[in-house]
């Protein structure tokens, strides 16, 4: 870092889902069998939030709609202790199963139930397993249609489950005046995108390496990171899921006693923020009108 450079803030964000709502479990997991699994979200909300003010770290909760419904004292806690509530969706569908129709539908219910219950505006969007991408940009149109100032829903990596490899690694708009997309973090090597953003690769690879790929984008592409997790990560005493595949075992039950520590050094080795603090620059309609692009050119500001 330059001498005279500012610590980069980071932006810490929470999808607020439990451990039966995973994507990669779904096929085991009936839709309808939800009610009657026990919920931990509230113990682990509550130890999350413990960590960050432990830590004064502040994040974005992006909120799953039926877990909102069932606990709006979950929500309730997260907006008293100063954090940013977000939409996550109502019931944890991927956006590239949906049609536009139910799309809107989903992310409407979703908003309004957040907005109804905190009492605050819900600004951002992530799509559950990060299931935008460039099959279906139109789902960027209908929450900038719907009230979302900004999603965090592209994930600009090569994954079997998500991902769209081209698309930037920094803040941006994909559709020309369109809502404003905040990318999970990747690093940049050898002329292809890895992710860095948290998840499972946090949890499976050495602590170290997390560290060494938030310092190199401080250095070289000095912009925030988006990392993420989600509160079933810190609970190694949730129920197993019998029947699933080697692979989805693995990945969600690899490490989980050593989550909670590890998001400990994270929290203070790294500066961290509500994504509606870090990005506010970005978010801000701009300098003159909040009009397209088009509109402005050639108003010139004396
Ligand atoms: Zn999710």
């Amino acid at each position: 870092m330059h001498p005279d450079a500012q610590p980069v803030t980071h932006a810490l964000t929470v999808d607020v889902e439990d451990y039966f709502q995973v994507s990669a479990l779904a096929p085991q997991i009936p839709r309808d069998s939800w009610e009657t699994r026990e919920c931990r979200i509230e113990r682990n909300i509550d130890r999350i939030l413990d960590l960050f003010e432990r830590r004064g770290a502040k994040a974005t909760f992006f909120t799953l709609g039926w877990i909102a419904e069932r606990y709006p004292h979950v929500v309730r806690r997260i907006v008293a202790a100063g954090h940013e509530l977000a939409s996550h969706g109502y019931g944890h569908e991927r956006v590239t199963d949906l049609s536009p129709k139910a799309f809107r539908e989903d992310v409407t219910r979703a908003r309004g139930q957040l907005e109804d219950l905190a009492g605050v505006a819900i600004r951002g969007y992530r799509a559950p397993s990060f299931s935008i991408g460039a099959g279906n940009l139109w789902a960027l149109e209908v929450l900038a249609e719907t009230g979302h100032e900004y999603s965090s829903s592209i994930y600009p990596v090569r994954h079997d489950h998500y991902g769209m490899p081209d698309a930037p690694r920094e803040p941006h708009r994909p559709l020309p005046g369109g809502i404003l997309e905040l990318p999970p973090a990747t690093l940049r090597v050898a002329g292809r995108n890895l992710p860095a953003a948290g998840g499972g690769y946090f949890r499976l690879l050495p602590y170290a390496l997390s560290r060494r790929a938030l310092r190199r984008i401080e250095r070289v592409d000095a912009i925030p990171a988006v990392f993420y997790f989600h509160p079933w990560e810190i609970d190694p005493l949730q129920p197993r899921i019998a029947g699933i595949t080697a692979k989805s075992r693995f990945r969600h039950y690899v490490n989980l006693h050593r989550m909670e520590a590890r998001l400990e050094r994270l929290l203070q080795d790294f500066r961290w923020q509500r994504m509606d603090q870090v990005f506010a620059k970005a978010l801000a309609p701009q300098a003159g009108d909040a009009g397209r692009p088009e509109d402005r050119a050639g108003v010139s500001v004396a």
